[in-house]
């Protein structure tokens, strides 16, 4: 596994993050699934959440928009695209994109964020585009669990739902994973912490990712959203999230400074407003 493309990557690396910025390009408006959690619905330019863009943009408006930040930020090291939906469901956009910002910066590194549904039938494509990092949101590993938290699961073109549909998930997303990582992609796994609903199985699922040679995993707390199945539940507590972070230190390396960042963020995750889409110069 070559580890040195994390020196430049904010989100792979706490140190990268003290010295280098991203991007998110907000092209990938569609999903796959229904998460219990999500709402892409509301946007207000002070929320910063993930799913939340200012306006979806076009591949050419992605790169304006990419041009335009690269000269105003020298450290500007990650493109990623991370919806609002799911770069994988949104390929055409999210792979135009990608050949665009490759063939007018060489250097820069690529970066996706997916679910995983289409991982197995994709994973070749994402090697062939250049892409070196991949962010794989893994919740539940026991279909019951998964069931509490998606609502359905489309794949090619039938609706899955309760256990059937949580285990389709869970099979692709685990495939998917090994293929990545074979390819010598570098692989992180978000996982929400949810209270009541899967916080009991966050340790197996690091343990898991750790056996398929996940290079870091990411426990995120739990955003209740309005509008979502879950906005009643409790955001989660501070206190555990931080324990079983610690707990799962000593089975592989965990992001602990993770900015929750919105679909257009950009910046350093290190500046208070690196988050938040402001400029309106930019596309
Ligand atoms: Fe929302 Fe992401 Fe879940 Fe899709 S995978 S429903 S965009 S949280
Ligand atoms: Fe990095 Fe977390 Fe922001 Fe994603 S949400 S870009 S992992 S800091």
């Amino acid at each position: 596994m070559d580890n040195s493309k994390n020196q430049k990557h904010p989100c792979f690396s706490a140190s990268a993050a003290q010295h280098y910025a991203r991007i998110h390009l907000p092209v990938a408006m569609h999903c796959n699934i229904n998460c219990n959690y999500c709402n892409r619905r509301y946007d207000c330019l002070n929320e910063s959440r993930p799913g939340v863009t200012s306006a979806i943009i076009s591949p050419a408006e992605a790169l304006r928009r990419y041009q335009y930040h690269k000269q105003r930020l020298s450290n500007l090291s990650v493109v990623g695209i991370a919806g609002p939906g799911d770069a994988l469901a949104d390929w055409e956009e999210t792979s135009q994109t990608i050949r665009l910002i490759r063939k007018y910066d060489p250097e820069v590194i690529l970066c996706l964020s997916t679910n995983g549904l289409k991982l197995p039938s994709m994973a070749d494509d994402i090697v062939k585009l250049g892409v070196s990092h991949v962010t794989v949101t893994v919740n539940a590993l026991n279909p019951e669990t998964g069931a509490k938290i998606y609502r359905y699961v489309n794949y090619q073109g039938k609706r899955y739902t309760g256990n059937s549909g949580a285990d389709l998930l869970l099979y692709n997303q685990l495939e998917g994973i090994r293929l990545l990582v074979s390819s010598g992609i570098m692989v992180k796994v978000n996982t929400v912490m949810i209270p009541g609903i899967n916080d009991h199985e966050i340790r197996a699922v690091v343990q898991k990712m750790s056996e398929l040679g996940v290079y870091i995993t990411n426990i995120m707390p739990f955003i209740p959203v309005r509008g979502s199945v879950f906005e009643k539940l409790s955001p989660t507590d501070r206190h555990k999230l931080d324990t079983i972070r610690s707990t799962c230190q000593t089975e592989m390396l965990q992001l602990l400074h993770c900015r929750q960042c919105r679909a257009d963020a950009v910046g350093m995750l290190t500046e208070p407003k690196c988050n938040i889409q402001t400029d309106s110069k930019a596309v």
